[in-house]
């Protein structure tokens, strides 16, 4: 693929992370397995702390809501290495989470105790952020050429800077000027990245969206914003006509500010 020169009036780079920035696998293989392989260790080992108290208080929340509402959850069969009430009462938790995460829900109970096992994975150095080895030198390049650079990504705030900020090329919060997640809407709707404009503070047109998925590439699309598709090894396979719809890249290198070399 060759070299695109970026609109001389672009100023900002909005990036999304998975399939962009970072494997698409990273968050399937390595994030969600870590939750599935080391819940049980997890919750023995912070059973009486108060955070994990609170997240446990919010699943039991979440149970007694879907057996009211009638949902399918886990049957626990009589388990010969459960001893005690604690490790009962363990068992149940991990039996709900990996039941949940089986069926690819959402809850915020579910989404608050894994941000919880994240930030400890990644503060002790279990898990470090993936990052394409492209993509440092070229939002350092682009920074010093002038241009600001902000992430939007469907993971929240909290878990982007855990990513970046312990990730396998330390600590790279300070490369960004901003990050947005889906509290400013969906990232297939137009209205999320007109927000993301106004909170930035300039017209859509200056900014350019680099994305491997062409439904959020068309919601940039729709508000003026330039947008640029990142093609990956392991990301979907892009149809004929959205190869040559949009401009693609497979790295951030062939990205050029106008003017230079
Ligand atoms: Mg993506």
């Amino acid at each position: 693929m060759a070299t695109i020169s970026l609109p001389a009036n672009v100023s900002v780079m909005l990036l999304d992370i998975e399939g962009t920035t970072t494997p698409i696998t990273f968050v399937k293989d390595i994030l969600f397995s870590y939750i599935k392989e080391h819940i049980e260790d997890y919750l023995s080992t912070h059973w009486e702390e108060d955070e994990c108290k609170q997240d446990v208080q919010l699943l039991k929340k979440q149970t007694e809501q879907d057996i009211r509402e009638h949902r399918a959850c886990p049957v626990h069969s009589p388990d010969q290495t459960v001893h005690t009430d604690e490790e009962k009462a363990i068992r149940e938790v991990v039996d709900n989470v990996l039941w949940q995460m089986a069926a690819d829900r959402k809850t915020t109970a579910l989404k608050q105790l894994q941000g919880h096992m994240w930030r400890t994975a990644y503060t002790s150095g279990k898990i470090k952020g993936e990052v394409y080895q492209d993509v440092v030198p070229a939002i350092r390049r682009w920074r010093q050429q002038g241009l600001k650079v902000y992430i939007y990504s469907s993971g929240s705030v909290e878990a982007q800077k855990l990513l970046f900020g312990y990730s396998v090329e330390g600590d790279l919060l300070e490369l960004f000027d901003g990050h947005f997640d889906t509290n400013m809407g969906l990232k297939v709707e137009s209205k999320s990245y007109q927000r993301i404009a106004e909170r930035i503070g300039c017209p859509p047109e200056d900014i350019l969206f680099l994305t491997d998925v062409t439904r959020e590439a068309k919601a940039a699309v729709e508000v003026g914003m330039n947008v640029v598709v990142v093609v990956r090894p392991g990301n979907a396979e892009l149809a004929e006509e959205e190869r040559s719809h949009y401009s693609l890249i497979s790295s951030f290198s062939q990205l050029q500010a106008t003017g230079s070399a």
